[in-house]
């Protein structure tokens, strides 16, 4: 078998491993199916990894991902590890330098609402069926990570800012990107009251120039929320600043009725183009401590995770929708874990590794 390259498995905490293990699962069938195999790495991170190594993101880990073409990751934190200094929590200590340290500066979030799911929704079914979203996040800018953000007194302190280029090169992901979907991006700021969203505003119109095949408009992000949840099939692309791409992502997110069913990638913008860059995938959602170790979670949003890896890290599409068709399939046939169980005749109730295993068995 041809190796295609080297992946970091990062498991983490709570739903982390039993996810993985379906995920891994549905990546063996796909290796079998295409005659070639990713070789592979599996480390602690997270909580786990406090707990054994004393760090949440120990150097070993840091360097089984610096060796990778790209991590396949799970989930991190719970409450065991909350009360720890910042700096040793999961998330501040391993979840942030990850994102900051590899630049993993494009964030995607495909929010797709696959058929017979329209009931796990919180809308009615008809704003949802068939709904297919591209969530492109600025992840290592903006108010998340500009300086000065401190106390002093009895006030604090949080910068917003944005800079051309940085804003040049997100923009450029959500136009190709709405160049293979249906051609139309919705770029989201509040430049009626920020500066930073002035000059997002300025330079995505800018951008756009570039790409007279596709449609843009602008709305701030007050009204974007209430769009989203008034008639969210207007949407094709939603390009977004980092703080409201996260606000908006969650509340996308819970068009699809589970978070269970999110995938997303992390994108080093170098090659992307090809779709070749370093990304790190993972389910949008948290850890789930209050349904760990119950083998009730979701995997479909790992496995959908791995779809997008080879898509985007390895530049294969026939593998990444051989995942994508059979999730597709599984969803038809009934099958469901806990979070999208709906009733009807035609639904099977399954666990973690029975949806794994019936999605590798259609791959
Ligand atoms: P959560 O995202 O873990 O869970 C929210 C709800 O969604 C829960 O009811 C959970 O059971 C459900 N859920 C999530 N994934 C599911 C799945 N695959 N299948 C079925 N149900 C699923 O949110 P939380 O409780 O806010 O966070 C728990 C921990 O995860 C916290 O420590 C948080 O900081 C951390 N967290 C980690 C990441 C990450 O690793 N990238 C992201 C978000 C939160």
């Amino acid at each position: 078998m041809k190796r295609i390259g080297r992946m970091a498995v990062l498991k983490g905490d709570g739903i982390g491993p039993e996810i993985m293990a379906e995920a891994i699962k549905v990546l063996v069938a796909v290796e079998q199916k295409f005659g070639f195999y990713l070789e592979r790495q599996s480390w602690l991170i997270g909580g786990k990894a406090y707990d054994d190594m004393g760090h949440p993101f120990p150097e070993e880990t840091r360097l089984v991902c610096e060796n990778s073409d790209a991590i396949l990751f799970g989930c991190i934190g719970g409450p065991k590890w909350a009360d720890l200094p910042p700096k040793l929590t999961p998330e501040r200590g391993a979840l942030l330098p990850l994102r900051r340290d590899f630049r993993l500066s494009v964030n995607l979030r495909p929010i797709i609402v696959y058929p017979g799911l329209e009931k796990a929704s919180s809308l009615k079914e008809h704003l949802v069926r068939d709904l297919d979203i591209l969530v492109v996040r600025e992840l290592t800018g903006g108010i998340y990570f500009a300086q000065p953000k401190k106390r002093e007194g009895g006030s604090a302190i949080d910068t917003m800012v944005y800079s051309d280029w940085e804003i040049d090169q997100i923009a450029e992901v959500a136009f190709k990107e709405a160049q293979r979907r249906s051609g139309r991006v919705t770029s989201i700021d509040k430049a009626n009251v920020l500066e930073s969203s002035r000059l997002w505003r300025e330079r995505v119109e800018e951008v756009s120039q570039k790409y007279p095949d596709v449609e843009l408009t602008h709305l701030y992000v007050d009204n974007a929320a209430m769009q989203l949840v008034i008639n969210p099939k207007q949407f094709d692309v939603l390009l977004c600043p980092n703080m409201f791409g996260d606000i908006l992502s969650d509340l996308a997110a819970a068009l699809t009725g589970s978070l269970g069913m999110l995938p997303s990638a992390s994108l080093n913008p170098k090659s992307i183009f090809e779709r070749r860059s370093f990304g790190m995938y993972e389910p949008a959602g948290g850890s789930a401590p209050d349904i760990a170790g119950q083998g009730i979670a979701n995997p479909l949003a790992q496995i959908l995770s791995l779809a997008l890896m080879f898509r985007y890290s390895f530049g294969l599409e026939e593998p990444a929708l051989s995942i994508e068709n059979a999730v597709k399939q599984v969803i038809e046939e009934g099958f469901r874990t806990k979070d999208i169980l709906s009733k009807g005749k035609l639904i099977i109730p399954v666990s973690t590794s029975k949806m794994g295993s019936e999605v590798a068995a259609r791959i």
